[in-house]
């Protein structure tokens, strides 16, 4: 059985802003990615609006676009950096290695010195191994320590890869001062795409009684980093930037009062995610019998060309065809040569009933995780290319 879905689309179909992206596109091969800007810089001052207190470090691999990356460091944001080829490109976009952190538990230890070498010098980690390797790498540099979550109530959850068990946290701590490292705070991750926002507070609880054993154990923590989590714009709703926000100051002076430490969030996708507009073809429009319900739709891009989001439908991005009217019940899926490239089957999308093969379609919400994770050469299809609205 599928689920229904009706998009509300009329009011974007119509809009100027839509309009613009459509006339910019047409004369673009596709499939394009098209972004807009003006979304990022309102999505950042947004967050920064409705959580003043908290420093924003954007988590690069969302989008790593230079423009997105220039835009965000001229607003005064600080950047999440998971890699040397991040790092490398940030220093050369002129982002200064203090508005950095290596926010990655999983990392080589000649790459930890290379950003020490750099002039980082807040890292995360979340082992002993990790911790060994940053007291040889990078002495004396700011640890914080990841706490492992659920993942439940996100629509792309972190699983078990990130973080440790609180009781584990504690050893981290006082394994790292003994090497002469400073356990400088502790950080979290709910889940990306978190819809439950009281999968916060349940994180903070953790937090705050790692922070208040510390405490007892002489060590002063100062900071938390509550990761990123806050959501884009997709077709399953979630409540609006300023209840996540409201929820959470109220959650972190519920554990830490009135004198809050220094807070940290790395929002990717809620900053980048609504910017972005993917271009694509019809390529086929087929049914498997003559009594088969359902139409296959194939766009031509997919899972290889940046859409791998849809892994278990787990994303689901507003799409909107040309035409409006009647609509059919279609299954859709990529271009490539592999069986898994289908994007939505059990998820019922809809299209025009007069949609034509060659038309074009609009897969929205897709500023985020996209372009980034596009494959190169599958199929010899190219990387998917992004152009900035101008
Ligand atoms: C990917 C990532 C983020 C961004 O998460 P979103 O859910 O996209 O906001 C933040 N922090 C870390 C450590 C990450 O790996």
């Amino acid at each position: 059985m599928k689920e229904e879905y009706q998009f509300p689309l009329e009011d974007y179909m119509s809009s100027e802003r839509f309009k613009r992206i459509k006339r910019f596109a047409e004369d673009k091969p596709t499939p394009c990615l098209i972004l807009e800007t003006d979304i990022v810089k309102a999505k950042f001052e947004e967050l920064r609006m409705h959580l003043p207190f908290a420093k924003i470090f954007y988590a690069v691999k969302a989008n790593p676009h230079d423009e997105i990356v220039t835009l965000l460091h001229r607003l005064g944001s600080n950047f999440d950096v998971a890699t040397r080829y991040e790092l490398d490109q940030l220093l050369r976009l002129g982002v200064e290695p203090d508005r950095m952190s290596f926010g990655n538990t999983i990392k080589k230890e000649r790459d930890i010195a290379y950003f020490y070498d750099k002039g980082v010098r807040l890292f995360a980690t979340d082992s002993f191994e990790d911790v060994d390797k940053l007291a040889r790498a990078a002495p004396k540099a700011k640890v914080f320590f990841r706490i492992l979550t659920e993942g439940l109530g996100a629509d792309w959850p972190l699983s078990k890869k990130f973080g440790c068990h609180p009781e584990m946290t504690r050893n981290l701590m006082l394994h790292a001062r003994d090497l002469g490292l400073e356990p400088y705070g502790l950080s979290f991750h709910v889940g990306s795409q978190q819809r439950d926002i009281g999968q916060w507070s349940t994180a903070l609880g953790s937090v705050g009684s790692l922070f208040s054993w510390a405490e007892d154990h002489g060590i002063k923590l100062k900071m938390v980093n509550m990761g990123g989590g806050f959501p884009a714009n997709y077709t399953d709703p979630t409540n609006p930037i300023e209840h996540y926000a409201g929820d959470i100051t109220s959650y972190l002076k519920n554990f830490f009062g009135e004198q809050l430490p220094e807070i940290i969030i790395e929002p990717g996708r809620s900053i980048t995610g609504d910017c972005g507009v993917i271009v694509t073809e019809v390529v086929n429009i087929a049914k498997k019998s003559a009594h088969d319900l359902y139409h296959w739709v194939f766009f031509d891009i997919g899972k290889f060309g940046g859409l791998i989001e849809t892994l278990d439908e787990a994303i689901k991005y507003p799409i909107y065809f040309e035409r409006s009217g009647p609509s059919l019940d279609i299954i859709l899926a990529g271009p490539t040569c592999d069986s898994m490239d289908i994007l939505y089957e059990k998820h019922s999308y809809e299209m025009p009933a007069g949609t034509k093969i060659g038309e074009r379609a609009f897969i929205l919400t897709t500023g985020a995780y996209t372009q980034s994770y596009s494959s190169i050469y599958f199929n010899g299809f190219p990387p998917l290319s992004a152009y900035i609205l101008k």
